[in-house]
């Protein structure tokens, strides 16, 4: 099996978590020429306040909404697991396919949420985070890990650095100076979540908190991950 390697792959437990996370960092990694793809693990189907709206239906238009964020940032491309909102569950079977994905996609830097955070957490971020973290070491690492997977090709990959968002104790920060605008547009493509996001109050509340995350940095605005370096 041969996909051209990415050498970032940002796996979101959710449509929508990306761009708030990380999408100023893909901007600028895309501008330097990186490949980025996406993997974007449930459907979103729970993510509204309105009675009225079918779970299928805000499947369809939150898929729709990653897509065009994700066309705005430049990510090369959107992979769905279509898992369901609010049900992930760390299973061999949703370990497995992000182990596949590693393997085929071969990326230097993969960047999740941290799913360390105490007390109230998203259970679907936190699986996201542990499963991805169980997936990068030792299961992409290991040639016995899963034989059929070498049988298919997919030789085991060994990831370089891990970026977890979301952290209580973020060690790394990212320059999104530049590329605050195209993030703020990526995340508006997610109306069903983030509503309007374009008035110059709500751009400005949020400038404040990136730049707050920049403090003591020679540069205005960042996105703060806790980073792991692995040393193979
Ligand atoms: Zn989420």
């Amino acid at each position: 099996m041969t996909v051209k390697p990415a050498q970032v792959m940002v796996v979101t437990p959710h449509p929508d978590d990306a761009e708030s996370a990380v999408a100023g960092s893909v901007a600028r990694w895309i501008c330097e020429g990186k490949d980025v793809i996406y993997v974007v693990c449930t459907n979103g189907d729970k993510g509204s306040n309105d009675i009225s709206m079918e779970p299928e239906e805000l499947a369809r238009i939150r898929e729709q909404e990653q897509l065009a964020a994700a066309k705005l940032l430049g990510v090369r491309e959107v992979i769905f697991l279509r898992y369901p909102d609010q049900a992930l569950e760390d299973t061999s079977e949703f370990r497995k396919e992000i182990v596949r994905l590693i393997r085929m996609y071969q990326p230097e830097t993969v960047v999740t949420v941290d799913p360390y955070r105490r007390y109230l957490g998203h259970r679907d971020h936190r699986i996201t985070g542990r499963v991805v973290l169980d997936a990068i070491f030792p299961y992409a690492r290991d040639f016995h890990s899963y034989p059929d997977l070498l049988e298919q090709g997919l030789q085991p990959h060994r990831v370089r650095e891990v970026l977890l968002w979301g952290s209580e104790e973020p060690n790394y920060r990212s320059n999104i100076t530049d590329t605050f605008d195209i993030k703020i547009a990526a995340l508006g493509c997610h109306r069903s979540q983030v509503g309007d996001v374009s008035s110059p109050e709500s751009k400005e509340r949020r400038r404040q908190r990136y730049r707050m995350l920049a403090e003591g940095e020679d540069y205005e605005l960042a996105e703060a991950f806790h980073r792991v370096e692995l040393w193979w």
